[in-house]
């Protein structure tokens, strides 16, 4: 279900979002990735202190710890980066890594993951996989990790009790990339995670030179993510909506939530955290019913919401959806 870009932006206003990530040059240098693109602003390579005092002075919902590199290539540094902005912040975190956390450090997000949970927050896991035969067309780099080795460490995350993202991105046309490799994907990782969310690849000339043999047939022109402070360089979002929808059917053939956007996913988890496990998937197909215009939907939500801001944020959707109905826009 494609939901309304008003709808989308909605959600995402009612989380306080920050980020935070090491700067520099990624050493990984995955041929889609962004962050090669000529006039990309790489934020200057500052210590663990430095990025979480950078944040000062605004409240979050949640912190993201992905965007300009991978984080979690000196894993104490990543690690300690999470432990710092919980304990300035008080606020959810997602982090994003393509990487193989080692066994002691999966431990300490456990335990972090358990304060966390006490002060009414919550840690998130996302393991980046693009493909798994052909990860190695994107991923050349030999430090980067097997797509079944990362599933091992979602597992190995999820075991621990913290919420996991089978994160499937970027999302490239099925000529490129056989979708049929990214279903095998959510078969294998269905024990392994809680979300899947993809989207898809966003290319310019630059990173388009490294992918081999890849040409873009259908896209929309745009700008990178305003969320980057990139967003002057001028892209194609390529299109892959048949492929999203295959994700999405096979992930809710395994009952398993599917996102295409991480805040609509984050927001959907926060509602439902009080739900019995065996409750989320029908909560899940009712939260993306209300959010395409359901009010019978948005009223259960309201009944059973649990404070004055998950009421708040239900009336308010309400109230734009009926704005929106009023103006034929559904
Ligand atoms: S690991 Fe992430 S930041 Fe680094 S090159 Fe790959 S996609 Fe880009």
């Amino acid at each position: 279900m494609a939901l309304k870009t008003e709808i989308i932006e909605y959600v995402e206003k009612s989380l306080r979002r920050g980020f935070a990530s090491f700067g520099g040059i990624c050493p990984i240098a995955c041929n889609h990735c962004y962050t090669f693109m000529r006039g990309y602003q790489h934020k200057p390579d500052e210590k663990v202190d430095d990025i979480v005092n950078s944040l000062k002075g605004k409240v979050y919902d949640i912190i993201y710890i992905s965007g300009h590199c991978e984080n979690f290539i000196n894993q104490e540094q990543g690690f300690e980066l999470c432990e710092k902005l919980f304990s300035s912040y008080n606020c959810d975190i997602m982090l994003t890594t393509r990487m193989v956390l080692d066994v002691g450090i999966i431990n300490r997000l456990s335990s972090l993951n358990k304060k966390m949970c006490q002060n009414g927050n919550t840690l998130f896991v996302c393991s980046s996989i693009p493909a798994l035969e052909s990860y190695r067309k994107l991923e050349p780099s030999k430090y980067m990790p097997s797509p079944r080795e990362r599933i091992r460490f979602l597992r190995d995350v999820h075991n621990e009790g913290i919420i996991t993202f089978l994160t499937l991105r970027p999302l490239f046309p099925d000529y490129y990339i056989n979708t049929t490799e990214l279903l095998q994907l959510i078969d294998e990782a269905q024990d392994a995670s809680d979300i899947v969310l993809s989207s898809g690849i966003v290319v310019n000339e630059d990173n388009l030179k490294k992918l081999c043999g890849f040409n873009v047939k259908k896209a929309t022109t745009g700008h990178l993510m305003n969320c980057l402070d990139n967003a002057d360089i001028s892209v194609q979002y390529v299109d892959v909506t048949n492929e999203l929808k295959l994700l999405n059917e096979k992930s809710c053939f395994l009952q398993l939530p599917f996102f295409s956007e991480s805040l609509i996913a984050v927001k959907f988890l926060k509602l439902v955290s009080n739900f019995p496990i065996n409750k989320r998937y029908d909560a899940y197909k009712r939260y993306m019913s209300a959010l395409n215009g359901d009010i019978k939907a948005i009223d259960d939500f309201m009944l059973v919401a649990k404070t004055e801001n998950e009421k708040a944020f239900w009336s308010g959707l309400k109230e734009k959806l009926k704005d929106s109905k009023s103006n034929n826009e559904f």
